[in-house]
């Protein structure tokens, strides 16, 4: 589509999501970022209902029960001028391999930190995932209100447990009790925590890194010690560079408190002025497609189940890449060469005065399905033809075999089974002779869902049996041999008929490696 104003739409949208170890305080930070967007007027809303339609599900009864959050979804607002897309992710680390498909769809990332807790198990995976994007990464340290480590211990840490420079966007003066405010180091001002107390100014100006004329903080001891520390940091630590941190080579740190609402406008503004527009996308050649390319293309990352029981239609998310999407238009879903027309899209803005019929390249849109779409499908417009890379895929560790529980309901069994693949909620893999349903998972939380919604949504009861722990190993067709199965591990298929081991533990891998120095076992992140 002709779109006059493509670039300048393009140039303005910033396109994240928000990776944590549970509890730092991603959700409660998504609420205030949304308040600074006009997207919600109240704080308490995002926990609560979630985004509108999307806490209707029955099934997400689960979610409501452990309180975590089984599904990402979709938010965005404008602020300063730019249009902001926030791509949550489920909290729980059973679910991250629906977080690692996500992060496919961001041009960067924002990884909050708990300032007591430091970097966590899960924020140091999904860094990880990132990382080997190559887009940058903003770091907020939260929970400044409370008692937590030292900033220069936060810093050290990071750059030590996830090899990353770390540039200070500002500075606590305080924590906890104590906490007085923000040495804005990026912006040479101090940013008070409790403004009432400081001449019912917010914001004070520095001239030579210093307070002007007779402020009450300048007395102070706890701003010279901030004063020494700033001048370290400045002095021995990383010098900002716009490249690295484009690179993801270099994190720009900001700290601050959700809860309290403290530094985080802060770090909205610098976020929305620093972070990347949307960037050109690779395809499978390698190429990659300009987000200027007037022609539309996208992929879809994620496939969710609708909220309404009785229907069992879906959206697929799609990540727009390139040119205009318009309603009604026509594409071409690449993997089947099938003509389909966009009309039941959904847009995810959360402004509803803002009925936006359009979306450009780094937007999110919902695309109604009916079982067409699978994860990591690529639609585009007219003669574009491309093929986005294909997402990554990880390899479960945890393994049940799979039966109908009524053997005259067979056909939903089936039906749902292959739905609960394409959307990515499960994997499947068959015995190789004997074709007996095998279904691998990232974690434990994963098998309970889709348990759940086999007997929800596909009036399907399910007997599982647990296999436990595998380590699945894949290898070349053509080296196959039947005769290398044996009490040690399971020989089967995905559902690409590719062929694959289940190990029992690292010993039966390696006694197979052994045995067969010239098969390469493959795994796949
Ligand atoms: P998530 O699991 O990362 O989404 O974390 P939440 O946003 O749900 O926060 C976890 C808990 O930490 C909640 O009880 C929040 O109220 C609390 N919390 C979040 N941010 C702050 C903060 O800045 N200061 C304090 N004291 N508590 C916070």
């Amino acid at each position: 589509m002709n779109n006059p104003n493509l670039k300048q739409q393009v140039d303005s949208r910033r396109t994240f999501a928000i990776i944590s170890h549970p509890d730092a305080g991603k959700t409660t930070i998504t609420e205030q970022l949304l308040l600074f967007g006009g997207a919600i007027r109240q704080a308490g809303t995002v926990k609560g209902k979630k985004t509108g339609n999307f806490a209707k599900s029955d099934w997400m009864d689960i979610e409501k029960q452990r309180g975590i959050s089984v599904t990402s979804s979709v938010m965005q607002f404008d602020f300063d001028g730019k249009r902001v897309n926030i791509l949550d992710t489920p909290g729980h680390e059973d679910f991250s391999e629906d977080t690692y498909r996500t992060l496919m769809a961001v041009d960067s990332a924002v990884m909050v930190i708990d300032s007591a807790k430091g970097i966590e198990a899960q924020t140091k995976k999904l860094f990880q995932v990132v990382k080997r994007r190559g887009i940058p990464i903003f770091t907020f340290i939260n929970k400044l209100d409370r008692d937590g480590r030292e900033p220069l211990e936060l810093l050290e840490e990071l750059e030590e447990l996830l090899d990353i420079e770390s540039y200070p966007m500002n500075w606590p003066i305080g924590m906890g009790k104590g906490l007085e405010g923000l040495y804005d180091i990026y912006n040479e001002r101090i940013e008070f925590y409790r403004p009432e107390q400081y001449e019912g100014e917010r914001f004070v100006k520095l001239t030579d890194g210093k307070i002007a004329g007779a402020h009450p903080l300048k007395e102070k001891s706890i701003y010279e010690d901030v004063l020494g520390e700033v001048e370290l940091v400045r002095e021995a630590g990383d010098q900002f560079d716009l490249e690295k941190i484009g690179r993801g080579d270099q994190t720009p740190v900001f700290f601050g408190s959700a809860l309290t609402n403290f530094g985080v406008e802060t770090f909205l503004e610098s976020f929305v002025d620093l972070a990347p527009k949307p960037h050109a996308h690779k395809t499978e050649e390698g190429e990659a497609v300009s987000p200027y390319e007037e022609e539309f293309s996208g992929f879809v990352f994620k496939i969710q189940a609708n909220m309404n029981p009785n229907h069992r239609d879906r959206i697929a998310f799609v990540r727009v890449c390139s040119g205009t999407f318009e309603r009604g238009m026509d594409v071409f879903l690449g993997r089947t060469a099938k003509k389909m027309k966009l009309s039941n899209v959904t847009q995810f803005m959360a402004d509803a005065r803002e009925n936006v019929e359009e979306a450009v390249a780094g937007d999110i849109i919902g695309v109604y399905d009916t079982g067409n779409y699978q994860i990591g499908d690529t639609i585009y417009e007219g003669k574009l033809k491309v093929a986005y890379e294909e997402l990554p895929s990880f390899t479960p560790e945890l393994f049940m075999k799979v039966t109908a529980k009524n053997v005259m309901k067979q056909k939903s069994f089936h039906k749902g089974i292959y739905q609960l693949v394409q959307e990515g909620a499960i994997q499947l893999y068959k015995t190789y002779l004997t074709d007996e349903y095998i279904i691998g998972a990232v974690g434990q939380l994963q098998f309970e869902v889709f348990q759940y919604r086999m007997l929800n949504e596909y009036n399907a009861e399910v007997v599982m049996t647990p296999m436990g722990n595998k380590i699945a190993r894949w290898i070349d067709p053509e080296q196959l041999d039947e005769r290398m199965s044996s009490s040690r591990n399971i020989l089967a298929k995905d559902r690409f008929d590719q062929p694959l081991f289940l190990f029992e533990n690292q010993f039966a891998m390696r006694w197979f490696a052994d045995k067969y120095p010239d098969v390469e076992l493959k795994s796949l992140m």
